[in-house]
């Protein structure tokens, strides 16, 4: 199939979902996780009007960002982050959606360019806690997100998280996101809150039905990486 094809069965996906879930039309968008893709593919998903794409690895990353420099994408970063790759990312990236320490945070804000906007930034939450996965445990995410509100150069967004493979229609993690990222929203201190990014290929309709509003989907839309 042809990947306008795929982008467009997905953005299909995503209308369908946005209505069995009584959300609001247009409220969610479309992050085009590129990883492991060529460029040409994602020129090509360009050409088709897509412009948020995710990377996970930086030096991958940076290439793609150079070759594509005078198109009008936007770049989010949603691979583990290293201290000694957050100069680069500060410097390349409208978006990172997997802090889960202070440090990087404010390396990401000292670091970020004069003339630039502040970054967009999301606070990563091991919802399940699993080991295998980065991002801070539910109950760390209110003095984390306190903390890098604070920092001159950052635009604390919300949430992301990577919930564990739905076990016979069990969504409860992602419910819990929901609630987590509500509950930070109702506190009213974080100006800017309104992303909580969670949903791949394989569950975005359990992450619409629980408030996500960034979905973050590679396969569905490049096919299978090697
Ligand atoms: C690779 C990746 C995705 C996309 O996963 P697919 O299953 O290919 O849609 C989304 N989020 C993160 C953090 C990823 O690493």
């Amino acid at each position: 199939m042809k990947l306008a094809q795929r982008l467009q069965d997905v953005k299909q996906r995503i209308l369908d979902q946005t209505v069995i879930a009584k959300r609001s039309a247009g409220t969610i968008s479309l992050l085009a996780v590129s990883k492991k893709h060529p460029v040409a593919k994602i020129d090509e998903a360009y050409q088709c009007g897509q412009k948020d794409f995710g990377e996970n690895y930086l030096q991958e990353a940076l290439e793609k960002i150079e070759a594509l420099k005078y198109k009008d994408l936007v770049w989010h970063f949603i691979g583990p982050i290293q201290s000694n790759k957050t100069r680069a990312i500060s410097e390349h990236f409208d978006w990172v959606h997997t802090v889960d320490r202070l440090k990087i945070a404010q390396r990401l804000s000292d670091q970020r360019p004069q003339n630039f906007d502040p970054i967009n930034v999301c606070i990563q939450v091991n919802i399940d806690d699993e080991a295998s996965k980065s991002g801070i445990l539910k109950n760390e995410a209110l003095t984390l997100a306190r903390a890098i509100s604070d920092l001159p150069n950052i635009k604390l967004r919300g949430l992301m998280a990577i919930p564990k493979a739905i076990n016979e229609g069990d969504d409860a993690s992602f419910r819990q996101m929901h609630d987590l990222f509500e509950h930070l929203a109702g506190l009213n201190e974080f100006p800017d809150w309104d992303t909580l990014s969670m949903g791949m290929s394989a569950d975005l309709e359990q992450a619409i039905a629980n408030g996500a509003n960034i979905v973050r989907i590679g396969t569905d839309i490049f096919g299978p990486r090697n």
